[in-house]
C-alpha cells in the first residue's frame, strides 16, 4: 500500500483516498510526501 502524508494538514492519505487526483482530499493542498513503505528496520546494538 503506497501512503502519502499531506505536508499542509499532516494526514495520511492512502493510494486509493488520492484516486487519480494529485491532491490531498482534506484540504485540496498538492503539496504531499510519498511514504515508504511500512518496512521497519531493527538494528541491534552490540
Ligand atoms: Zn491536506
Amino acid at each position: 500500500m503506497v501512503e502519502y502524508r499531506c505536508v499542509n494538514c499532516k494526514k495520511i492519505i492512502t493510494l486509493d483516498e488520492l484516486g487519480s487526483k494529485a491532491k490531498c482530499p482534506y484540504c485540496s493542498s498538492k503539496i504531499l510526501i510519498k511514504l515508504r513503505p511500512k518496512v521497519v528496520k531493527l538494528v541491534k546494538a552490540r
